[in-house]
């Protein structure tokens, strides 16, 4: 059965017949665009995909918080990435809105969400995440990210 993934290491969408190698569920399959080896371990991919990865000019505090929440899904910790992610909007809630540290984490999203922060449509899917569900998890990776990218800088610039 083909193996399609987006490569960690060129970006690429990509797709090949079978693994270079493969013990039981754990695999390394190799990009044939740029050649590169990912693994591939009960559904978890390292190095993740490049969607997830980088983000320039975080303060380093964020950075720091962002590359353990890129790290742990790769690593298919997908309950410790999403407590990262959650991490890093409370940072950006405490310093973007004044919000008071040690709050629950629904009341950071609230003051996010009424200084202009969520994009219009996105707040339920924040408020409805599940902690630990692979799927939620990976969409939260993916909101976090295209948050701190800027591409949702107005509520009404991302649907
Ligand atoms: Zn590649």
């Amino acid at each position: 059965m083909p193996i399609t993934w987006r490569c960690g290491h060129c970006g690429n969408r990509v797709g090949v017949p079978n693994p270079v190698w493969q013990a039981g569920e754990s695999k390394a399959i190799m990009c044939p665009v740029c050649a590169e080896v990912t693994a591939l371990v009960h559904g978890a991919y390292y190095p993740p995909a490049r969607e997830h990865a980088a983000v320039e000019h975080l303060p380093p505090d964020v950075d720091v918080a962002w590359n353990e929440a890129v790290n742990s899904a790769g690593a298919g910790a997908f309950t410790a990435s999403e407590i990262m992610c959650r991490k890093i909007l409370m940072h950006v809630a405490v310093d973007k809105t004044g919000a008071d540290e040690g709050k629950a984490f629904t009341e950071y999203i609230d003051a996010l969400d009424s200084a202009g922060y969520i994009p219009t449509g996105l707040k339920p899917k924040i408020d409805g995440s599940a902690l630990g569900e692979t799927s939620p998890t990976t969409s939260f990776l993916r909101l976090t990210r295209r948050w701190l990218t800027g591409r949702c800088p107005s509520p009404a610039s991302c649907s």
